[in-house]
């Protein structure tokens, strides 16, 4: 029917208490999710978590045990796979080895029954879409692993589906080939307006491509936030320690003053911090430090403290530089045992401080660089 006022604000996908448990094993427990319209949504989580398994559920190859799947705000239970307005792009791509790159692209669109001269045009156009003209009479075994990708991708986007659900779809190819890809995939999706969800174990696939990212842990979403939210304002320990590097401190809130909180930290030290805008309970805690937050000065030498907030300062040895080009990591093991890492930008200026191994050095943060967690 028309779309009325109520259906404009539901989300596109609504995913309501879905369970799915292999024998006694809860591959997927009790999730709900929101998909917009438009949205290229990541879901990223480790080996086993249940993304997979959640997008076979979309695509309807597997049937939830408990909750409901809707599409439009309505249930999508009854609709077969090939039925439903969501096409699924594999990990392994599924091509048939024994059909043109043509008759793969064509191939649901014949099951669906679609006039001959309209297959053609569609076809051409996805041909074009992919960049494969001139290759449409080859089989799979004469492309590259990025043309069949290509393929893969067109044949998934031939019907025109709402959503596209794509299975790890870059991990067949090499780290070069897999960054123009992802380009080219969010090129695509702005350019289709079409709602893409991609499964990835990749943190950094998932941050440059996507809108939103679903942090999925043992079955449940951790987090679902943006990029930058999901990096800045962790929900927990775990996704701060899943997504990019972080230093962690555990240990007890001791004092709450002044827009401050003292955490007391296991390795016998003190850090203080601001006040987080969620209350924390009162124990245990963990306190994250993304190590590009962590500064270096050599003792006795003030810190450039331009801001008003407290700093906490930390003393310790150099054990290992790295290099990496726009960045140079320190491993500093401080006097209280713990490892903190620092990551400093390598600016083009030649009196950038350099540390050596061995070297003793501050590691100086600020109160409000620190995100309190609770355990
Ligand atoms: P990966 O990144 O390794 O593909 P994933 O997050 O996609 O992992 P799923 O494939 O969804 O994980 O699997 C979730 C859990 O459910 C795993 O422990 C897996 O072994 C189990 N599982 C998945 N499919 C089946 C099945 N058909 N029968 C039994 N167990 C299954």
């Amino acid at each position: 029917g028309p779309p009325d006022a109520a259906a404009a604000d539901m989300p596109l996908l609504r995913v309501e208490g879905v369970s799915k448990k292999f024998g006694s094993f809860p591959a997927v427990d009790h999730l709900s999710l929101d998909i917009r319209a438009g949205e290229f949504f990541a879901l990223l989580g480790p080996s086993g978590c249940g993304k997979t398994t959640l997008l076979r559920m979309l695509a309807g190859f597997e049937t939830p045990d408990e909750g409901r799947i809707l599409l439009g705000g309505r249930d999508i239970a009854p609709v077969l796979p090939h039925e439903r307005p969501v096409n699924m792009m594999f990990q392994n791509y599924a091509l048939f080895p024994h059909l043109s790159v043509r008759d793969n692209i064509a191939f649901g669109l014949k099951r669906a029954g679609m006039a001959r001269a309209a297959i053609d045009t569609r076809v051409a156009e996805m041909v074009a879409l992919v960049k494969l003209e001139g290759m449409e009479k080859r089989r799979p075994d004469q492309l590259s692993g990025g043309q069949r990708q290509r393929v893969a991708l067109a044949r998934s986007l031939a019907r025109r589906p709402k959503v596209l659900l794509l299975d790890e779809p870059l991990a067949a190819l090499d780290k070069k080939l897999r960054e123009s890809t992802q380009q080219e995939l969010m090129e695509l999706q702005r350019r289709l307006g079409m709602t893409f969800i991609v499964v990835t174990h990749d943190q950094e696939e998932a941050m440059t491509m996507a809108n939103r990212i679903g942090v999925m842990n043992a079955g449940r979403l951790e987090q679902v936030a943006p990029p930058r939210d999901l990096y800045e304002a962790p929900a927990s320990r775990w996704v701060a320690q899943f997504v990019g590097d972080v230093n962690l401190f555990d240990g007890e809130v001791t004092s709450h003053e002044h827009h401050r909180l003292t955490i007391a930290t296991r390795d016998g030290g003190a850090i203080v911090v601001a006040v987080p805008r969620q209350p924390v309970a009162k124990s245990p805690v963990s306190v994250a430090i993304r190590p590009e937050k962590v500064k270096l000065s050599r003792p006795g030498v003030a810190s450039d403290a331009s801001n008003s907030q407290p700093i906490n300062r930390l003393e310790g040895v150099v054990t290992d530089v790295s290099y990496l080009g726009g960045s140079t990591v320190y491993k500093v093991k401080l006097d209280s045992g713990a490892i903190l890492r620092s990551s400093v930008a390598n600016t083009a200026r030649l009196d950038t401080d350099t540390y050596d191994v061995s070297q003793r050095v501050v590691a100086w943060f600020t109160s409000d660089d620190c995100v309190v967690l609770e355990q």
